[in-house]
């Protein structure tokens, strides 16, 4: 039988990250100065160009209806973009959308039904287990925190939990929320699997820019894997444009037009000027090189901080958040860190590995500091 789409919401929790962010909302409210290092997005201004033609675009009444899978001239750019990363896909397997997280809403909702089984790497985002639900579908969980939460130690714990009947495995790289990125060995291992079984994977690659020395390889460009890979990726965070909304994913023919045409029939396209303005994004180089060097020191920051406090954290690689080994009642620890300390954080548990909290650093230094320093007076490190 399958089940009612208002049975499949009751099965998902609202998004902890929200959760906390209006907790600490309310704090701030009542007068509270909270260092709220919940936030997953970079505390920088879009940079000035991008503004720019977002507003040229306005004003050149680039206001309508787009073709749903959007401008042709952007999707060209991106699929120039994504074959400097190595990947081959023409703007007709190209689909833009309203940020990253609708890119993935629609390919899960057109790839999953009632019952279909999809792998996920704990610790995972918090969207992902709920938009599988939502689909239908059931969730076999590798845990990835007893490998320093790398890949590539833990395969023989993927190739237990994966089988003929997975649809879907959703791969992270770099990962929200560890900062991880997989080694072309485990990647490689990803795609025997993927092969062996014939599952579909997702290479959410929204944090492909932000990279501390390392250059994350992208799935679909390993053999085997052009015609079994969505890539999903956005401007969200490369560009420090989260409120845009403007993202996108790329595959074979067959998948995107099945997700194209809930696409489609949903949200028609993504804004107009906005997209303009993502041109311009992918037409300038090294648009926020001083964030992503900015982020390196951050990261530098906390680690040495956490150590004073004889606090070992598995260093991130990627993107701007840690996760810190706290109490095996992690969301007890993060009320508390919030109520006591006035520090916001996100507990492991959202994303399915308890015992941590995720730490944000896209917060300036001083924050940072400031964070560290009440967590420790509080007896919370
Ligand atoms: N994927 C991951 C792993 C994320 O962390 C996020 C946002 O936090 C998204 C996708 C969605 O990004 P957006 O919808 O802002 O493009």
């Amino acid at each position: 039988m399958t089940m009612e789409f208002t049975d499949r919401l009751t099965r998902v929790e609202p998004s902890a990250t929200l959760a906390i962010s209006a907790l600490a909302t309310e704090l701030e409210n009542d007068g509270v100065d909270v260092v709220d290092l919940s936030v997953g997005e970079p505390d920088f201004p879009t940079p000035e160009n991008i503004v720019e033609a977002g507003k040229d675009a306005m004003d050149a009444g680039h206001t309508g209806y787009t073709t749903s899978a959007g401008i042709i001239d952007l999707r060209e750019a991106i699929s120039e973009k994504l074959a400097d990363d190595g990947l081959d896909h023409g703007p007709e397997e190209i689909i833009v959308t309203p940020g990253a997280k609708q890119a993935l809403y629609e390919i899960i909702q057109a790839l999953i039904s009632d019952g279909d089984e999809v792998a996920l790497l704990d610790p995972a985002w918090v969207s992902y287990e709920a938009m599988v639900k939502m689909a239908g579908g059931d969730l076999t969980r590798v845990d990835l925190s007893e490998t320093d939460f790398q890949l590539e130690p833990a395969l023989d714990d993927l190739e237990a939990a994966v089988s003929d009947e997975t649809e879907l495995l959703i791969v992270n790289s770099p990962s929200n929320p560890t900062g991880a990125v997989y080694s072309d060995a485990a990647l490689e291992g990803v795609r025997d699997l993927a092969v062996e079984h014939d599952i579909t994977v997702i290479s959410d690659e929204i944090y492909k820019e932000i990279t501390y020395g390392v250059e994350p390889t992208s799935l679909g460009t390993l053999e085997g894997m052009a015609d079994r890979t969505i890539t999903v990726n956005g401007f969200s965070k490369a560009y420090s444009m989260t409120g845009w909304r403007l993202g996108y994913f790329a595959g074979p023919e067959d998948l995107i037009n099945q997700a194209g045409k809930l696409h489609s029939h949903s949200v028609s396209s993504a804004v107009n000027f906005v997209q303009h303005a993502g041109l311009e994004a992918l037409e300038t180089e090294d648009p926020v090189a001083e964030m992503v060097d900015a982020f390196e020191d951050r990261r530098d920051l906390v680690i040495n901080l956490l150590e004073e406090h004889d606090i070992d954290v598995a260093e991130p690689e990627g993107a701007f958040y840690m996760m810190v080994p706290v109490d095996d009642d992690d969301q007890a620890w993060c009320e508390g860190a919030l109520e006591d300390a006035h520090v916001a954080t996100v507990p492991g548990s959202a994303f399915g590995t308890p015992g941590y909290a995720r730490i944000s650093y896209a917060a300036s230094e001083e924050r940072l500091e400031e964070g560290i320093e009440r967590l420790a007076d509080e007896g919370y490190l």
